[in-house]
């Protein structure tokens, strides 16, 4: 059994067959979906589309190219209150991304301050985006040391920022960025992580993996990145998807209550 980590199913490139998509998943063994919060107006389409199926579950939380969109005073307040749902079982996508900076960098810092405090008043894990904003990222996460748990998602970082991540008790989420050929960075991280702290994702409908790349992406397509690791550690397929489906598990505790 894999389990998709990240995905947007909300999006509008769902809009006609998230249904089949999930069937698709389901008939290869995809078999849980997080489904991943970028805006809080999205909330209730991605707690509607939990409701509908068992096996999905949601974030809260603004992405970092959101972040100036909302009002530092108030966003606690608001993630928590959506944060009740009892399919909510982490908190993001938050962090920090200074390749775009959509947002300035200021914004992105005091969203993903708040964003740990919820996560560390509710217990539940952080899912963090960071792109070129290193040194940021780490200093923020080491002001509520020993309160932030969670995963790196999509992570295409150095090997070094995963070497913190790791040191910290975060887990690595790889994408299919690493079917692609140039991403040796990626490569090195997938075989370096311990078996026990890797999840796959598809950050689905962007980043399909090879052999579908440039296309629309899917849950079921996590399944080729899975093998795409799988042969770089040179471990038989099962045992990566059996090892990221009990680290998702043991990440998202709350998923052991109503996935079937
Ligand atoms: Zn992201
Ligand atoms: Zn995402």
């Amino acid at each position: 059994m894999f389990i998709d980590s990240h995905c947007h199913l909300n999006f509008p490139e769902f809009k006609d067959d998230l249904e089949q998509a999930l069937k698709r998943a389901n008939d290869l063994g995809v078999q849980g979906f997080l489904t991943i919060n970028t805006r809080l107006s999205e909330s209730i389409d991605l707690q509607r589309i939990a409701d509908t199926y068992p096996n999905v579950a949601c974030t809260v939380g603004v992405h970092p190219h959101d972040a100036k969109d909302y009002d530092n005073a108030t966003l606690k307040d608001e993630i928590l209150g959506l944060a009740k749902h009892p399919k909510v079982v982490g908190i993001g996508e938050t962090g920090l991304d200074y390749f775009y900076e959509h947002s300035p960098r200021e914004p992105q810092i005091m969203s993903f301050h708040r964003h740990i405090e919820v996560a560390s008043d509710r217990n539940l894990p952080l899912v963090i985006h960071t792109r070129d904003a290193d040194a940021d990222t780490i200093a923020v996460l080491d002001d509520h040391r020993d309160n932030a748990k969670g995963v790196f998602h999509c992570f295409s970082g150095t090997l070094n920022l995963c070497k913190k991540a790791l040191d910290r008790g975060f887990y690595i989420s790889i994408s299919g960025i690493v079917t692609f050929k140039k991403a040796e960075n990626v490569h090195a991280v997938a075989k370096y992580a311990p078996l026990d702290r890797l999840l796959v994702e598809t950050d689905a409908p962007y980043l399909a993996p090879i052999p579908h790349r440039g296309k629309r992406n899917e849950p079921a397509f996590v399944v080729h990145t899975a093998e795409y690791i799988a042969e770089l550690r040179g471990i038989p397929l099962p045992a990566l998807a059996e090892a990221t489906t009990a680290n998702f598990f043991n990440l998202f505790t709350k998923t052991k209550e109503f996935f079937a």
